[in-house]
């Protein structure tokens, strides 16, 4: 009876996705699971144990979606049949309109066929649907300070986090990221597999402290002590006091080069080593790169196919994606908490102080970018300061964002809270050739994709 209920459910579910698809109307990422959600309740359940590979959650602060859209390409060539949220749906519902929009319209799957279930999930999200989904594998990234409106602080998402991975039903494998302090405490409460990942490389480090620190005790209350520090409060840090201490991780990124458009880097797993060179910038996206191949290495891939893999990726969606109009390059940064807001700021510095930057910086304070908007301050816009900068402020919070700009030193030279105007006025000043840097919360990024993907085929996307 369950189970005719939930393929009705399901039936529905993917029902509503294809009109919400035919007459190109939003939500189709979340209505279908929301209408399939009600008919069925334990829906997310019965639906994970179906799942005859398991389920694989990826879940943390930063990075989400880009790893869960490397693992994609690693797991498409390793032959995995898979369902998966990769339009950042990370919620209850979207976990499920992934599932109501990948099945037959009977409601039910290709026999057969070997099935996993691929999902980023929103990090409060995850403790409240681990024992619905059960995990297989459960990778953490990182918990930075986010959203406070919505998450509180990043200690009670820590002792949420320990208390779902110590009550677990199944053993499983969890996935840690060991650079970051309150990531690697979880090992401490898993009784199955641990893999880890982190960063070995001392030329990296970071000489300032920067003023986001979310993790800096061991449990007994003593300060931690950094030997490297890589961002934030990721790093390799000890305790003095105890012995408490950051493990070597046994997948690993070394030999790091950061360049202005990619990055390079030796993948290190146990006593093999590959040459990765990925096409978007920045330390986090290695980040992302590592707990990818760390989950697949999870789930049994081998080492060859990560690596070939990883060689392949693309940037998902508004994460660093260019967009190409009247010959000039526009470049969507998503940003939406202060460590990502200082690595994309690190990633916009040009090599010379004699270019300059063209930057549209919009803050938008709906839901899904968090209310709140008070992390602006905690963010190092003054990094930017000795800079030659073209400055546009826009989005719902458009005049709190310019005076944020204007304590770090930097002086719009437009404030205006229509998306669409601000775009074309920042645009105006650039000549062909030249690149916009768009940094945007959420909600920001999809507007400003949405005019560019609709405006009279001018515009050509160019993904890298
Ligand atoms: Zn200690």
């Amino acid at each position: 009876m369950n189970a005719l209920k939930d393929r009705i459910a399901l039936v529905l579910g993917r029902l509503t996705g294809q009109i919400l698809h035919l007459r190109r109307k939003d939500g189709a990422t979340a209505l279908p699971g929301l209408v399939s959600g009600l008919i069925s309740k334990n829906l997310l359940s019965s639906l994970s144990k179906n799942m005859t590979d398991g389920v694989v959650t990826i879940s943390g602060t930063n990075g989400k979606t880009t790893t869960t859209n490397f693992l994609n390409f690693i797991l498409n060539n390793a032959g995995f049949m898979f369902v998966t949220n990769t339009a950042g749906s990370n919620l209850e519902r979207g976990l499920i309109s992934a599932y109501a929009n990948s099945v037959n319209f009977l409601g039910g799957y290709p026999k057969n066929k070997q099935r996993l279930g691929l999902f980023e999930v929103d990090e409060a999200e995850l403790a409240r649907t681990f024992d619905q989904l059960r995990p297989r594998v459960a990778t953490f990234l990182n918990l930075f300070r986010d959203q406070l409106d919505r998450y509180g602080e990043v200690d009670s998402l820590v002792s949420r986090w320990q208390e779902m991975v110590k009550g677990r039903s199944e053993p499983g494998c969890i996935v840690i990221n060991v650079d970051d302090p309150n990531v690697c405490k979880l090992q401490k409460y898993m009784s199955g597999d641990v893999i880890t990942f982190g960063i070995e490389d001392e030329n990296l480090k970071i000489t300032e402290l920067y003023n986001v620190k979310d993790a800096r005790f061991c449990e007994m209350g003593n300060q931690l002590q950094y030997d490297v520090l890589y961002m934030s409060h990721l790093g390799k840090w000890r305790c003095n006091c105890c012995t408490t201490a950051r493990p070597d991780p046994m997948v690993s990124a070394q030999n790091i080069i950061l360049k202005n458009d990619s990055c390079i880097f030796d993948l290190v797993v146990k006593e093999f080593r590959y040459k990765i060179s990925i096409d978007m910038p920045g330390l986090y996206v290695i980040y992302d790169a590592i707990a990818a191949a760390a989950t697949a290495y999870a789930l049994g891939v081998k080492t060859d196919l990560i690596a070939e893999s990883l060689n392949q990726v693309k940037a998902p969606h508004g994460r660093q994606e260019i967009f190409v109009a009247d010959q000039k390059e526009i470049r969507i940064l998503l940003t939406k908490n202060p460590t990502g807001f200082n690595e994309t700021i690190k990633i916009i510095i040009p090599d010379s102080k004699s270019v300059g930057i063209n930057l549209l910086a919009i803050l938008n304070d709906g839901i899904q970018d968090g209310e709140d908007v008070s992390w602006i301050y905690d963010a190092d816009l003054e990094m930017l300061k000795k800079y030659n900068v073209d400055l546009v402020c826009s989005g719902t919070r458009a005049s709190d964002f310019a005076l944020r700009w204007h304590l770090a030193g930097l002086d719009p030279r437009l404030v205006c809270s229509d998306i669409e105007v601000s775009l074309y006025k920042a645009l105006d000043n650039i000549s062909p050739g030249g690149r916009l840097e768009v940094i945007a919360t959420y909600t920001a990024m999809l507007q400003v994709r949405s005019i560019l993907t609709s405006s009279s085929g001018e515009v050509e996307n160019e993904i890298l």
